[in-house]
């Protein structure tokens, strides 16, 4: 698509934007089952955790770049909602390429969930105007980097309207998009095979969502030890509830993140849906955001993942890698 003589602003290099690293101190997989396991069971009639082999993560239904999730592991936190509220900054355009001189990692695999490279997705009649229709989009980001090779996998889902009934749009990045916006949940690793941890978790009879079911339980074991993981979930059976965002996020100022809320259409996304992203178990004060999952299917639908509608037949399969560093890019100092 077009974007010559366009005003969009160039990416911001992430090496010169304020990065905060912390190693963690990772505990072995099988301590992390045995931790979570009794607070799966209570929000969740049928649970399971172990420690299997990765299934090769190339294969139907996950389609990523990458076999696995082993390797150099990292959780990445960029940017942050004050990108978005009260004005929506532009200038908050980044690429991805960044990570793999950060990290130092060859081969490179990002997989989680963003806001997408809106000036890809180009301009309306009027020259050098942003179309308000495409600027925020919601990304399921999917790269392997190996040297300069790119092989770029990622999903954008985006609403065609306002209308609540409006068609969920998708489209897919070619290999030299590696742009990004706003902020973004990372989890990057060489993507080799390896020893992962896999949860399963059948018919929700408490109230939390699955990725925040993990997460309290983290938090619960582990208290200020940050656990950060990321990896696939696959949802086999039953309907989940993700929001797309509207375009009129983009006209209008923002107040809150409540406010926010207004601007999102809810759809239900029927099964079989593959979602990406990570959990972080507790927040040492960088204003973060602790779980984001971005799902897709192979129907053109995906959206950011709330929680299962039908709690009586859901299934939930993930399989996650544990990180040895999480990194925080571009903390804003505004706390909302
Ligand atoms: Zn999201």
């Amino acid at each position: 698509m077009a974007t010559e003589n366009c005003n969009f602003p160039s990416t911001l290099d992430m090496n010169e934007l304020p990065i905060v690293r912390i190693k963690l101190n990772t505990p072995p997989l099988k301590c992390i089952v045995k931790a979570i396991l009794p607070d799966l069971l209570d929000n969740f009639e049928n649970a399971s955790a172990e420690v299997v082999q990765c299934p090769d993560l190339t294969q139907p239904p996950f389609n990523l770049a990458s076999e696995g999730l082993n390797g150099d592991e990292n959780v990445f936190d960029i940017g942050d909602i004050t990108n978005l509220i009260p004005s929506i900054k532009r200038e908050k355009l980044y690429n991805i390429k960044d990570l793999k001189r950060i990290t130092g990692s060859d081969p490179l695999v990002i997989i989680g969930a963003c806001a997408g490279p809106y000036p890809f997705f180009g301009v309306d009649s009027e020259a050098s105007i942003l179309s308000l229709y495409r600027l925020i989009n919601l990304c399921v980001e999917n790269v392997k980097m190996t040297g300069d090779r790119v092989k770029n996998g990622t999903h954008v889902h985006m609403m065609k309207s306002d209308d609540a009934a409006a068609e969920c749009c998708h489209k897919s990045l070619p290999d030299d998009e590696m742009r990004f916006s706003m902020m973004a949940n990372f989890f990057t690793s060489n993507g080799f095979k390896g020893e992962v941890l896999k949860i399963v978790c059948e018919i929700r009879k408490g109230p939390l969502s699955f990725s925040t079911c993990i997460r309290e339980a983290l938090e619960k074991h582990f208290g200020d030890e940050i656990i950060a993981i990321g990896g696939v979930i696959l949802i086999e059976n039953g309907k989940v509830k993700v929001h797309v965002i509207k375009p009129s996020l983009a006209k209008i100022p923002l107040q809150s993140e409540k406010e926010l809320g207004k601007l999102v259409n809810f759809i239900e996304l029927s099964p079989p849906s593959v979602g990406v992203g990570c959990i972080v178990s507790h927040d040492p004060g960088l204003n973060l955001r602790l779980q984001h999952f971005h799902l897709y299917t192979d129907r053109n639908q995906g959206g950011h993942y709330h929680i299962d509608t039908e709690p009586n037949t859901i299934k939930y399969t993930g399989y996650f890698g544990v990180s040895k560093q999480f990194t925080k890019i571009d903390q804003s100092n505004f706390m909302l």
